[in-house]
């Protein structure tokens, strides 16, 4: 049986005992960008915050594309939530390719250079990453000055979160 397969059949025991008050519109009080890596999905416990609390934004990396800012835009905007956490963390899969090698490896196995080139927004450093990712969060103009956005990288051997300073803009001479 296929992966899915089974995700179906376990579906039907689980809307057995689905509770329908689950059906009400949430009130999400926080947005967190985060990666895909399965290792980030437990974000209730990791953070201590209820599920129902956590608008859940997820990318590979995390990436803040524009996708992602239009999430952030309408979570903090028409769904209610007050504060920005950026959660990037160590040993992420995007940093063991660059966009330009993966581009031409795709390309040479699949025979197909047509999508080339492909954004997949692979990076080296999840400081530096979280500190670009702050900015350009920070700086988007309906992103409200009075949310906070953090960031922070998750160190996957000891489970904490260290916090990312953000870089002070240059002012003009
Ligand atoms: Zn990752």
């Amino acid at each position: 049986m296929s992966i899915i397969d089974s995700a179906l059949k376990a579906n039907r025991n689980y809307a057995k005992r689905y509770d329908p008050k689950l059906g009400r519109p949430p009130a999400p009080k926080i947005a967190v960008v985060t990666c895909m890596d399965p290792r980030l999905s437990n974000l209730p416990e990791i953070l201590g915050l209820p599920q129902a609390d956590i608008d859940v934004i997820r990318t590979g990396g995390p990436a803040v594309t524009e996708d992602v800012l239009g999430e952030l835009v309408v979570s903090t905007r028409v769904l209610g939530t007050t504060e920005i956490m950026l959660l990037n963390h160590t040993g992420c899969g995007f940093t063991t390719f660059t966009d330009d090698e993966l581009n031409v490896k795709l390309a040479a196995v699949t025979g197909d250079v047509s999508p080339a080139p492909m954004r997949f927004f692979s990076f080296k450093d999840p400081e530096k990453n979280t500190r670009e990712q702050i900015n350009i969060v920070r700086s988007h103009p309906w992103i409200a000055k009075d949310v906070p956005v953090r960031g922070f990288v998750f160190d996957m051997e000891t489970g904490l979160l260290s916090e990312v300073e953000p870089v002070r803009e240059q002012t003009a001479a």
